[in-house]
């Protein structure tokens, strides 16, 4: 019945891995440039402190997991980190006495333990006041994506388009922080991909589809072009035959070195951003940036590709894209790079 819902989601075990380690930096990569992970910090202010900036980075990398998270388990430390950026400490340090004035607490002194218990790993304190590190902001960001805090469900929504495979009408619901779209009519999930609470607020369920559409795009694309989604690490990328637990014949698997998040997915989900299949596709006057994914059969099932290796090779697999009358053929290697497209008009 379902051809996609374990094809593409997230495993649950992974994706954890990489959330707890995205809290704790490795000082390996961060010395790396280009992975840098503070893009909203590029200001004068950091280079004046670069030396202590890598330094301060091998101390929170060493500060211990149940520590991290134990520092974080107290209302009043919460509190404090949303205080910062209401204040506006993405743009400039906060003063003690303006963050005391915000923050509910009459008792200085127990106001200045908790702030210093988030000093160091969560929180830059310079002359000026207090700033956000690195993982005092995926913190925050977190709380409002809801990842944290919140658990939301939405029952059955109409989902614009039909199902590839009937020609049913199509449905989505929200059920443990995974968003599902299916046909009403067959059952086969599309897709099925852990999306955060958070994009659930201010949108209502017609407006959904896109944002999710854009999101688990987003993430493909980003591990197809060898960047984790979840950590930023390096993704290997491999075709895999007979996948476990999949009832797909070939699936890409994402690997990050780094994190071990993985994804797996259908060979056609890589494509997306592939330039000769959106010029083909875009010629033919379909825009494969905002046309759901989930329409495309070669996307969402492996109905379309076929192995075209033998045994004691690589494997190597074609696939069938149509559009418009034509035919687009693109030939995929073991790594997941297109190495050959041919055009059948
Ligand atoms: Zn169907
Ligand atoms: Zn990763």
């Amino acid at each position: 019945m379902s051809h996609f819902d374990r094809a593409t989601g997230a495993e649950p075990r992974a994706a954890d891995a990489g959330s707890e380690s995205d809290s704790h930096a490795e000082p390996g990569l961060r010395s790396e440039p280009g992975t840098e992970a503070e893009p909203g910090r590029e200001s004068a202010g950091d280079e004046d402190d670069a030396p202590d900036l890598a330094a301060g980075r091998r101390t929170e990398s060493r500060l211990p997991p149940a520590e991290a998270f134990a520092a974080l388990g107290n209302d009043t430390r919460v509190e404090i980190l949303e205080a910062l950026l209401e204040l506006g400490a993405d743009d400039a340090p906060v003063s003690f006495s303006a963050l005391f004035e915000r923050v509910d607490l009459a008792d200085s002194a127990n106001f200045s333990y908790h702030l210093d218990q988030l000093a160091g790993h969560f929180v830059r304190r310079g002359e000026e006041g207090y700033e956000f590190r690195y993982p005092g902001r995926k913190v925050v960001s977190a709380i409002f994506t809801g990842t944290l805090t919140e658990r939301a469900q939405l029952g059955f929504f109409p989902v614009d388009g039909a199902c590839y495979d009937c020609d049913g009408d199509l449905h989505g619901w929200y059920v443990d922080d995974t968003l599902t779209i299916g046909c009403a009519d067959c059952g086969t999930v599309h897709v099925s991909y852990p999306f955060p609470s958070g994009g659930l607020d201010d949108r209502s369920a017609a407006d959904l589809p896109e944002a999710f559409h854009h999101y688990v795009r987003h993430h493909y694309c980003l591990a197809a072009d060898g960047v984790c989604p979840e950590c930023t690490g390096t993704v290997e990328t491999t075709l895999v035959a007979d996948p476990d637990e999949s009832a797909l014949d070939v699936a890409v698997e994402h690997v990050c070195t780094r994190c071990r998040y993985r994804l797996r997915s259908t060979v056609g989900l890589t494509l997306l951003d592939h330039a000769e299949t959106l010029v083909f596709h875009a010629n033919r006057g379909v825009d494969l940036n905002t046309e759901p994914f989930w329409a495309f059969d070669w996307c969402v099932s492996d109905a379309r590709t076929t192995v075209v290796s033998t045994d004691d090779e690589p494997l190597r697999v074609r696939l069938a894209l149509p559009c418009g009358g034509d035919e687009l053929r693109v030939v995929v290697d073991e790594t997941g790079t297109v190495v050959e497209t041919t055009l059948a008009e």
